[in-house]
Parts: C-alpha cells; structure tokens; sequence
C-alpha cells in the first residue's frame, strides 16, 4: 500500500491540494520592509498583560512598516476554551485602539486570508497534513493513553528524554496495510510527524530578540492532529496559518522558544521560508525584596480588567507596556511627547531578554502625566464614560454637577506645569468629592486639621473672614491680600521670612492660616489653589461648610 492510499484511506474527502491553497492565498503585495505580523491568542483565559505586550509590539511592526497585522483565533484547543473570552480580546483591541486590520469576530469577516479563527481551517489543515503522509513524513499512531503515560514514566524513571522519538515511536515503521487495518477497525489514532532530525546534532537559529541560539536538532514525532475533533496542534497550525497568511514576523512568549526547532523542520518538509522570531521576555514583578513571574492567579494587574475597571487612560498602559517591552522607550517619549505610540520604531534588540518589570508606581506615573495634559472637558468626558461603567454613584453625582465637576478638574490645569493629580478616574472621586454638597451629608466627615487644632480659634478665623472679608467678586490677587491682611490682624504672620525670624512670637504663618480655611471648606489640607475652590462654592456653599464645622464641633 502506497502513502497516497494511505493518506486517500484517512483522508477521503480532502481534493484539495497543497498547490490550491497557494494559489488561493498568493504573496501579499505590500510595500519594501513591510512586516506582516498577527496576535494569535488561545481563548482560554482572559487576555493578560503579556497578550497586551504581543498585540502592542505587533500594531507598532505593523504600523511603522506599513504592514499588516492580522488576529488569528487559536481555538483548537477546544475543552478549554473559556466562555467570553473572545468577547474580552475583541473589547480590549478595540478599547486600546490596536486593532487588526483582519479579523474575523461575530460573523463579520475582514481580509482575504482567512479564516481567521482556526477551527474553521480543518480542510486546510486536512489537505497538508494529507500531503504529509503522502510523502511519507506523517503517520497514524495508535498509542493509547495508558501506553503513553506508561513510556513517560519509564523515560522519567530512567532519567532518559520524554517524548516519541527513537524506539518509543511505534508506529513510525508499522507497514501502511497494518496501520489501514487498525484504521478500518476503527482504533483511535492521532496523526504524528515523521522527524527526521537528530538530537546529536545543532540547530541553530537567530531569534531577533535573544539573537543566536543553538539547540540540538528536534527528532520528537509530535502528533500534528489529535485524535478528537481531528483538531490540529499548535506547532502545526502555526507553521501552516503563518505560511498561508504570510507571516513574516511572529511575534510570541518565550515559552515557545524550545519548538523552533520542531517549527524549523515542520516548515523545511514543506520547503516554506520560515517568517522570523520575536520572543518575548516573562514579565516580572517586584514583591518585597524578590522579583518574579506575574501570576493570572495572585496579581490582578496581570489581567487586563484591572486597569479598565481602575480607569486608566488606554494610552498611559500602552506607554507603560512599551516601556517595558523596548529600553529606548521611554527616551524616545520623552524627546517625542506628542508622537502617537504607534511611530516609535520597536527594536526586538531593545527588548530585555532576561524579563520585563511591570511596576505599577510606573504605570501610575506615566498616568498623571497623561491625565495632567488633558483639557478638563475631555478628562470630564472621560471619567463620566469609565463612571458609566464603574460607578453609578460617580456617574449620576458628575451627570448632575457638570459644570462644578469641569471648573474643579480645570484648577491649575490650564497652566505649565499642570497638577498631577489623578493617576486614574476611579481615583478622582476620593480627591474631589468635597465639592459636592450631598456627599458631606453622607461622609462620616474627619477633618485633616494641621497645627492649628483649636477650635474656638478655627470658628472665629472662619467667621471673621466670611463676615468682613470674603467678597466673590475679588480678584485672586485682592483675595489674598485680605486673607493676609486678616492673618497679621490676628496674630498669624502674613510675611514668611519674618516669620521665620521669630516663630514664637506668632500664632503661626499664613499658610497655617490658609490650611484653616482650606480644612473646614474640604476636610483636607492638601487640595488644589484655594482661590479657585472658594470661586467654585461660592459664599453660601462656603457658610454651609462653616455651619456643618459648627455642628460638629
Ligand atoms: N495561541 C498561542 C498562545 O496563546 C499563540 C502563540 C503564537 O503567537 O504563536 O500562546
């Protein structure tokens, strides 16, 4: 019995050849350098910061290239697929604006190399892995389970290599009219590659982030298909989609490194060109004095709700993820501020190859700086949208209080150095919400008294500046000539090199004065320019304050 009939016996359906789907799917025409480039995540779990590191690194090859960068759904492994996780990739490309320029979701299909989700590619895998018995570099093997887990626990006992090579590869010889009969018979099998490599011997590759790498040769028979769904494996479906999509760069964690060469004579049985490598470091994390692996389990910022439900402009994690992926990152942001992500040209020799550190004080950072940079209305918009989501109490307070919201977010905002406040919406409302008059109702209120505890005192600085000197229409500068002039009536000294002369021989300064006023109108010490929040309350607001104070105290 020839191979063909073999490969006719177990595939009888597939007339298609290897030769059609080249046609079908020609060398895409693209500009010089173009990289073409895909996201090929397993919707098994819910899209993590490492998944977000890919897809980053991928729009920006793709984008500064003038490339293409395609998603491609690996769903074959398909009893642990996880319900809406698909949903979730969707969401959080288009949420970070990194979307494929092919794709295919709810139906809707964009680009003509598709499918793009693979368990709608079996005929197409079909037909190669039909090709490959038919040459002779692919078989059936009918290991069961309990053979299988048999030879791993004498290869673990004998310290010897795990896997089916050598003599543990069965069925790699058995004549084709025997393995036709177990088929007839109807035995379980899956299809496994004839390696033909030696273990004794150098592969050697360059990966364009870790760079020369040598390992010895694959000669592991690994099944291509599994016996269920007639499913392909990872290691075959890459080689295929990314030879038929026209990969030129794959772009994927470094747990994959170790198959390159199995990848490396997958590709060669076929006589492809085999697109080249981006491994991607681990991503780290600091915790306590050591630093480790992010855990989907212990860390929730592993997962990508975290920054959403926590309110993070997309941008200040997409900067946060590049400076991580790229040393060079962070200088280039710095000499080009305004230059949208996707420009900066992605060195894989920049990328760490001994891990990335994720660090949250980071993101943080590069967060307030971004908030700080934005027009109060647009960060007004912003924190409604993610309240919308997040927070009904904060949305329905800021839907009713627009116009104290935007005045509020706009002090010392308009000015060079703007204030950097907020590190994410949802930590907005804990640093604003004194503005809001229906919150001191509800507040158990603290106040954040500094030197000056007294309260007798504090009720007649507070009465004595709201009767005789406090006027809405002041100018900033009129406003604070009155509070000083206020200050030196009472003993607080208005000048500070004075004051520091001879502390003791006044009640205090004039920014212990302020932080009186300040305290009473919103409990903390530390809030933006008080001018601007007394403009906002205006002089009854300000009484009520006072008078909530009184009651208290
Ligand atoms: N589906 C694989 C994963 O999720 C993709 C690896 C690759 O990009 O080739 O790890």
């Amino acid at each position: 019995m020839t191979n063909q009939e073999l490969a006719d016996l177990i595939f009888p359906n597939i007339t298609k050849t290897v030769e059609d789907y080249e046609l079908m799917y020609p060398k895409r025409v693209l500009p010089e350098g173009a990289k073409v480039v895909r996201f090929a995540p397993s919707p098994t779990g819910f899209m993590h910061i490492g998944n977000m590191m890919s897809a980053t690194i991928n729009y920006c090859l793709a984008k500064s290239s003038n490339g293409v960068f395609f998603l491609r759904n690996e769903d074959t492994d398909q009893k642990r697929s996880v319900e809406g996780s698909v949903d979730f990739i969707y969401h959080t490309l288009d949420y970070y604006h990194i979307m494929p320029d092919e794709y295919e979701y709810n139906g809707e299909v964009v680009g003509s190399y598709g499918p793009y989700i693979q368990s709608k590619r079996i005929e197409i895998y079909h037909t190669f892995i039909k090709y490959l018995i038919s040459i002779g570099r692919a078989y059936p093997c009918f290991l069961t389970s309990a053979e299988l887990e048999e030879i791993r626990a004498y290869q673990s006992k004998s310290k010897r290599r795990i896997g089916i090579y050598g003599r543990y590869a069965k069925f790699r010889d058995v004549p084709n009219e025997e393995l036709a009969q177990r088929i007839k018979n109807g035995e379980k099998f899956v299809i496994r590659f004839r390696s033909e490599g030696d273990f004794n011997k150098k592969f050697i590759f360059e990966d364009l982030t870790k760079g020369k790498i040598e390992m010895p040769q694959n000669d592991i028979d690994v099944p291509i298909m599994k016996s269920e769904n007639l499913l392909p494996t990872y290691h075959f479906a890459h080689v295929i989609d990314d030879h038929l999509m026209r990969t030129t760069h794959v772009v994927r964690g470094e747990e994959w490194m170790s198959s390159v060469p199995l990848h490396f004579e997958l590709f060669a049985a076929f006589g492809f060109k085999m697109p080249k490598y981006i491994h991607t470091s681990l991503i780290l994390k600091k915790d306590g004095d050591t630093i480790r692996k992010i855990s989907k389990r212990k860390d929730p910022e592993a997962l990508m709700f975290f920054y959403e439900e926590k309110g993070y402009p997309y941008l200040a994690v997409i900067d946060a993820v590049l400076t991580i992926a790229n040393s060079n990152f962070e200088e280039w942001r710095t000499n080009h501020p305004d230059t949208p992500f996707y420009c900066f040209p992605f060195s894989p020799k920049k990328m760490s190859s001994s891990g990335a550190l994720f660090d949250l004080d980071k993101l943080d950072n590069i967060s307030k700086n971004i908030i700080a940079k934005m027009p109060a209305e647009t960060l007004y918009e912003e924190y409604l949208e993610w309240a919308k989501k997040y927070d009904e109490h904060v949305y329905n307070l800021i839907t009713n209080h627009k116009d104290d919201t935007i005045s509020f977010l706009n002090i010392e905002r308009t000015c060079k150095k703007p204030r950097k406040d907020y590190e994410n919406y949802s930590s907005i409302y804990h640093k604003t919400w004194y503005i809001y008059d229906e919150e001191w109702d509800k507040e158990e209120i603290t106040y954040d008294f500094g030197k000056i505890t007294d309260k007798d005192e504090i009720k007649k600085i507070m009465r004595e500046y709201l009767n005789n000197y406090y006027n809405e229409s002041d100018t900033e500068e009129v406003w604070f000539n009155k509070i000083k002039e206020l200050c030196d009536k009472l003993n607080y000294c208005s000048d500070m090199k004075k004051y520091k002369e001879k502390p003791a021989a006044y009640k205090g300064n004039v920014a212990d004065f302020t932080t009186i006023m300040r305290v009473v109108l919103t409990t903390s010490s530390m809030t933006p320019n008080l001018y601007d929040i007394m403009k906002i309350l205006g002089r009854d607001r300000m009484q009520h304050r006072f008078e909530i104070f009184l009651k208290k105290y």
